[in-house]
């Protein structure tokens, strides 16, 4: 087996359609096209997220007696594990290193093959992953051919390219999907392994979606009522979850994203449910909806629990106009739960793509005048928020450093909201006070963008100077005849 060149300036800034033209040269032309269509392009050509392998190296590394193998470049090998540890995984990274000549020789395929036999051992996990980095994925290293088990531990080989899956929330779906599929093909083979604990004889309902810890016990008491409980959801924590969640009598795609996933409930025969259950509005019409796949009435649930929610909001009321943009999939219920609450929201963007999970929340967004933006970039987040001048910005890193600048109160979504309950009473208590805390703040910011004015930029930028640098005479003249004859220099010697 040989690879075909992968170009020198490969990964994140190598140029995605030379990158993709590469993959599909060396045989992966099937796997890229899965990507296509599971995980649709949006505006900008590169993500503007973190490395979207983060997605599906979290996934595993949160899966009790899983272990992980990248096959990549070490500069991305390293970002990737320092984030992971970065975020508490407490557990070794397998790395297989490549050469030039492993790459082109296919000698890294075996070295692959190599270490996933040493970390297959029964006794220490139930499966092994082993994961494509951009530039084993554009040389077409084909993870397909590893052996499907050893010793009865499963091999799951991904390929997860930053040219090919958009954002890290997506790459978790890529993993997740591709777990369940093999759960589910076991599962239809024949018998497997129960899930941990006692067993309730009530329908479960899984929730697709990596939730804050007190999310799903919340989604549980909403659902007691209907006489349904809580089956293993996805993301799953274990190998045996997996079958728990298919053994479902409905899967809730809270997050909207994981299209892969969806794809193997469906064909276990298991309806998906889209939305979630935010505000008032939000948590009747969820409940009606998993009633209806799970062919049970909602309304002792709702009963119990639609006042509550009221309650917590009225509490709670935000007299706020808030921005929305991140890249956690879950932005779109955040901003309707903000709407309940009573805040004006103009513009939610997510990095995400438009799904048929998220339709409700778009349509009952759009109808209170809001704009929803999916696969938004970082410049329509930035735009939207200075057209709105909002009195509180939930958005990106750099979105909240920008409003920062603006004296506009900011939040990082993924730090601040998505570690928040989202979901029933909690959820509405939840947001609105760090809202209402924040908003609290802009007459602060105000004064000190008036304190700092002009420090750290244009001439201010550095320190040691007091006044303006002046310009040496004559150097800026200088320079450009410089550039000049030696551009003509160049043209002589081209021709
Ligand atoms: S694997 Fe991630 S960090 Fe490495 S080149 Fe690809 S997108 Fe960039």
């Amino acid at each position: 087996m040989t690879a075909p060149d992968v170009p020198a300036a490969s990964g994140c800034h190598g140029g995605r359609e030379t990158m993709q033209e590469a993959a599909r040269a060396a045989g992966k032309g099937g796997a890229m096209a899965k990507l296509m269509a599971d995980y649709p392009r949006g505006p900008h050509d590169q993500p503007q997220s973190m490395c979207p392998a983060f997605g599906s190296l979290r996934v595993g590394l949160r899966m009790r007696r899983v272990s992980t193998i990248l096959s990549g470049s070490a500069c991305c090998v390293y970002g990737l594990t320092f984030t992971s540890h970065f975020y508490g995984a407490r557990r070794s990274v397998g790395y297989v290193p490549f050469n030039s000549e492993t790459l082109v020789t296919g000698k890294l395929f075996e070295d692959i093959r190599e270490a996933v036999h040493q970390t297959a051992r029964p006794d220490e996990c139930d499966a092994v992953v082993v994961i494509n980095l951009c530039v084993p994925t554009a040389s077409g290293v084909p993870l397909d051919l590893l052996p499907k088990q050893i010793n009865g531990v499963r091999i799951i080989g991904i390929d997860v390219p930053g040219f090919g899956v958009p954002t890290h929330a997506e790459a978790k779906d890529v993993l997740a999907g591709a777990m369940l599929r093999y759960a589910r093909l076991e599962a239809e083979a024949g018998p497997v392994a129960r899930p941990r604990g006692a067993v309730s004889d009530e329908p479960g309902v899984a929730l697709i979606g990596e939730l804050f810890p007190a999310d799903p016990p919340g989604v549980g008491a909403l659902l007691a009522p209907m006489g349904l409980r809580l089956a293993p959801g996805l993301p799953a924590r274990e190998w045996r979850d997996l079958y728990g969640a298919l053994d479902c009598v409905a899967a809730a795609a809270v997050h909207p994203f994981y299209t892969a996933t969806v794809r193997e409930f469906r064909a276990a025969g298991r309806p998906v449910v889209a939305s979630g259950p935010v505000g008032v509005d939000g948590t009747a019409a969820w409940l009606d909806a998993v009633g209806r796949a799970a062919g049970v009435p909602a309304d002792a649930a709702k009963a119990k629990a639609l006042p509550a929610i009221r309650a917590a909001l009225e509490a709670n009321p935000i007299r706020a106009r808030v921005t929305v943009s991140g890249y956690e999939g879950s932005e779109l219920l955040v901003a309707r739960l903000l709407v309940e609450a009573g805040a004006e929201v103009p513009y939610v963007g997510t990095a995400c793509p438009r799904t048929e999970w998220s339709d409700p929340d778009r349509e009952w967004l759009l109808a209170r005048g809001t704009h929803v933006q999916y696969r938004a970039s970082l410049e329509q987040d930035m735009a939207a928020m200075r057209e709105a001048k909002p009195d509180l910005a939930l958005g990106t890193t750099p979105l909240v450093q920008a409003a920062k600048e603006m004296g506009v109160p900011a939040l990082y979504f993924t730090n601040m909201v998505s570690a928040r309950p989202l979901f029933g009473p909690a959820g509405a208590a939840s947001l609105a006070g760090i809202v209402a805390a924040q908003t609290k703040g802009r007459e602060r910011f105000a004064r000190m963008v008036g304190f700092f004015e002009g420090v750290g930029t244009s001439e201010g930028a550095g320190y040691g100077f007091t006044g303006k640098p002046v310009e040496p005479p004559g150097f800026r003249d200088r320079q450009r005849k410089l550039r000049a004859m030696r551009a003509k220099a160049a043209e002589a010697v081209g021709s």
